[in-house]
């Protein structure tokens, strides 16, 4: 039975990626953060499986600046395959924790791959890098061979990961990839981020909770795609003969605008009506449009991104709406 670790495993993307790999026979190791609460709300599924937890899944407590923890974990654990999710994942705040973000992103990701070049089963090691690292581009769409040009702490810690993996591919003759994501969002997607904070306002004012959505930026285009399938990307680029390097993305872009106008819309709103906008919420450097080419992980992979912003919009809406509605009973 094939063994992953995966760091980030309570995140959007670490709790689909475990379902994932879980229903694919693995044994899957996370490692989570001591926090004051244990609640763990996007494993909750998997926590409560009797047939699952301490079976097939283990948490481990690590945190990435604390690496004797993590070499433990990973010396004891002996994953085939490691998936490195965790970090600082918000672009907006790495501009307010530059260090941190950083520390974690940058370096935590270096210390990581040291731990892992001195294990003697070479596991496999995927990264969780992010279009971030392309900054504002001169080239759209962008792909695998774009420059990096961060222009944020967050794009520039994730460059700095991303080389990293590349040069310890090249180097040292290790299986290890990055996985260049564009954004990708659903229900479980954290609420200081756009997407979710207009979904759930959507549900909110539509149920008379809430009665206005302030927004910064409404004019930025980004490529959106579905959490889920990027997840099972991930697991793709693992599995393939040969280590590389893959953008993400869905390859169509819409504006902020268009994302609050359907999601608005599909709760049988005006948007106009509700939302204002406030210059804070505006980020300091943000790209205007991103858009990706994913060609190279159709061709080799045989990946693409099947949900579009229209339906992603709508699951996400419909997923606040029932939460919503249960917990306001
Ligand atoms: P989330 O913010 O949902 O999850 C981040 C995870 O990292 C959480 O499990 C969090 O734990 C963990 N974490 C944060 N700091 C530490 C730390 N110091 N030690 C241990 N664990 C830590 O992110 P996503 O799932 O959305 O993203 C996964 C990865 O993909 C991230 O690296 C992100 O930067 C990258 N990415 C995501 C994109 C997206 O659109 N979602 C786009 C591009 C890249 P806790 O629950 O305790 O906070």
């Amino acid at each position: 039975m094939p063994s992953a670790l995966i760091t980030g495993i309570t995140g959007q993307d670490g709790s689909y990626l475990s379902e994932i790999l879980l229903g694919k026979g693995y044994t899957v190791h996370g490692i989570v953060r001591r926090s004051s609460s244990l609640d763990r709300p996007r494993l909750l599924g998997q926590y409560n499986d009797p047939e699952i937890y301490g079976k097939r899944l283990f948490l481990h407590y690590a945190d990435l600046s604390d690496t004797t923890s993590i070499r433990r974990i990973l010396v004891n654990a002996r994953p085939d395959e490691v998936y490195h999710l965790a970090g600082q994942s918000h672009v907006g705040l790495s501009f307010e924790i530059p260090e941190s973000t950083c520390e974690l992103t940058a370096m935590g990701t270096l210390r990581i791959m040291e731990i892992l070049r001195d294990q003697p089963n070479n596991p496999k090691f995927l990264h969780a890098s992010s279009r971030e690292i392309f900054g504002t581009p001169n080239v759209s769409p962008q792909n695998e061979s774009t420059p990096l040009n961060p222009n944020s702490p967050y794009g520039c810690a994730k460059s700095f990961a991303t080389q990293m993996v590349r040069i310890y591919r090249e180097s040292h003759g290790l299986f290890f990839c990055n996985a260049i994501l564009y954004n990708h969002e659903s229900p479980r997607r954290a609420e200081n981020f756009v997407t979710r904070k207009i979904t759930l306002a959507a549900a909110k004012i539509k149920l008379g909770l809430q009665s206005k959505l302030t927004l910064g930026s409404i004019d930025s285009a980004r490529d959106w795609g579905y959490a889920m399938e990027y997840a099972e990307a991930m697991w793709m680029i693992l599995q393939h003969k040969k280590p590389d390097d893959y953008l993400l993305a869905t390859g169509t872009s819409y504006t902020v605008r268009e994302f609050t106008q359907a999601a608005f819309e599909h709760v049988g709103l005006n948007w106009e009506n509700h939302v204002e906008l406030d210059q804070r919420f505006v980020r300091p450097a943000d790209p205007e449009c991103l858009l990706g080419d994913a060609t190279k992980a159709k061709e080799i992979l045989g990946w693409t991104a099947k949900t579009k912003m229209p339906e992603l919009v709508k699951m996400m809406v419909d997923e606040d709406l029932k939460s919503l509605t249960q917990s306001t009973r």
